[in-house]
């Protein structure tokens, strides 16, 4: 049995669901599960009409819904035509459209949103585009079932980006799935989507149906994972911003999962837990190119200095400065602990004798976390950076490898530099406007240029 993911751009419109629905049969014999995102843009837009509501702006929202609904019923028309799937799945969608406008409509006289109800909004997505993907699939002659997301990946509370609970994931998994496919069924179902015990409906966080896919294989112990896209697979930098990024055959699962935590957002960082606990390879593959040969995460890959170079903005530096911690001990452990009860995950660090400085990516408790931090030291805060992370399994066995960053990135300033213990992970905190380009030059010193 495989699990095969297909992202948002990979499930755009008909054309691009009548692509994956091929991509599948051809995986036919191996059992596939699918776990399809929502439409491209979509989750975004859903979660804007929320927001609008929240804000009283109902006419924008209501526009915004009647455009999700155009769009969701004119993909399934191209899909489908007038026939009697055709004409079911119109009306459920069209329910389904009914139901977001009367929850912006009691958002927008509410006045407030909860995270609950947030969730019911944005897991619409892949609830839609699930449907429309099993039927489409159905009208391809492949015997694809809908299934429910709900029924199978179970939550904790958290709404927003819920806990997923393994067992009982598991233990859904093999009752609901496991007989379809016993059945010779395609099961079809919406990532990112999950219930809590009393079904209540959560989701796992943006980027949350590779999550799914994997919390999946693992569940049923797949053979493999495959994640389409629309690239050819984990690149030595993103294709955006730099064009002649190169495809990576093999790349290590810690390898990707730092990629991943640092801004290659081709594959969600969670993802790879799961599978990587069990050992299952996981494909990246590109939907507009499925003869490509993709990119393979294992765990024996060949040991580079640089596999690949990743970067985020938007990063937001801390550092807590005290002569006290001179000799001190446990003064780490205090300042990471508030983090901790702030539910922060802090990306970077860099410490001194008397200095502490870390990065995170999430400002919700910013202000929480600078009370608490006072205490400790003189806080300070600095927004708008950014990370430039380089990525390889060899990268501490090549004593150049810094000096060569450094030199690629002569006149940027460098804020915080930091190798991990792993030595698979360079990274180098910089103005968030020197991102791109650090991340072209610093492409441009360990892979060269292409000659276009
Ligand atoms: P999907 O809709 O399939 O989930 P995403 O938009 O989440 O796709 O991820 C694919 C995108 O990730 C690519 O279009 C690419 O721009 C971006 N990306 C960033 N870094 C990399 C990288 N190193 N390799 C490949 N793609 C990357
Ligand atoms: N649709 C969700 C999102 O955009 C989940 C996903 O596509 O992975 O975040
Ligand atoms: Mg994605």
């Amino acid at each position: 049995m495989i699990v095969v993911k297909f992202g948002g751009t990979s499930m755009a419109d008909a054309a691009a669901i009548r692509r994956a629905g091929e991509i599948v049969r051809t995986r036919l014999k191996r059992e596939p599960i699918v776990v399809v995102s929502a439409l491209s843009g979509v989750t975004n837009q859903l979660l804007q009409v929320g927001a609008q509501a929240v804000e009283g702006q109902l006419v924008p929202a209501m526009a915004t819904v009647q455009a999700l609904r155009e769009r969701h019923l004119n993909e399934a028309h191209a899909l489908l035509g007038d026939t009697a799937s055709g004409l079911e799945v119109a009306g459920e969608l069209s329910s389904m459209m009914d139901e977001l406008a009367a929850l912006a409509e009691a958002l927008s006289v509410l006045g407030h949103g909860t995270p609950r109800a947030m969730d019911k909004i944005a897991a619409l997505g892949e609830q839609l585009s699930s449907l429309i993907a099993a039927a489409a699939f159905r009208e391809m002659g492949l015997a694809a079932r809908h299934v429910d997301a709900r029924d199978v990946m179970r939550t904790d509370e958290r709404f927003g980006k819920a806990e997923p609970q393994p067992e009982l994931i598991s233990e859904a998994a093999r009752r609901v799935l496991s007989p379809i496919i016993r059945a010779g069924q395609v099961p079809v179902l919406g990532g990112f989507v999950g219930a809590t015990a009393q079904r209540v409906t959560t989701t796992l966080g943006r980027g949350g149906s590779d999550y799914s896919a994997s919390l999946i294989g693992a569940a049923l112990r797949a053979e493999a994972i495959e994640i389409w896209t629309d690239v050819d697979g984990m690149l030595s930098a993103d294709p955006r911003v730099v064009a002649d990024a190169r495809l990576i055959a093999e790349i290590r699962f810690d390898e990707a999962s730092e990629l991943a935590s640092f801004g290659a957002k081709v594959l969600h960082p969670s993802t790879i837990a799961p599978a990587v606990k069990l050992g299952i390879p996981v494909y990246l593959f590109n939907s507009r190119n499925p003869a490509g040969t993709g990119t393979r995460i294992t765990f024996e890959a060949p040991h580079r200095p640089v596999t690949a170079i990743a970067g985020k903005k938007n990063v937001t530096v801390i550092k807590v400065r005290s002569a006290r911690m001179l000799m001190a001990h446990g003064v780490l452990r205090r300042i990471f602990e508030v983090f901790e009860q702030h539910r922060t995950s802090v990306d970077v660090v860099a410490t001194s004798e008397v200095s502490v400085s870390v990065t995170i990516d999430d400002t919700t408790y910013l202000e929480a976390l600078l009370n608490d931090l006072q205490p400790l030291g003189d806080v300070s805060v600095e927004r708008n950076r950014g990370i430039l992370a380089l990525v390889g399994s060899g990268m501490s066995d090549d004593s150049q490898a810094m000096a060569r960053a450094l030199a690629a990135l002569e006149g940027a300033r460098v804020h915080m530099v930091s190798l991990s213990a792993s030595g698979i992970n360079l990274t180098l905190i910089v103005d968030g406007d020197q991102v791109d380009p650090g991340i072209r030059r610093l492409h441009a010193a360990f892979f060269g240029r292409q000659v276009a």
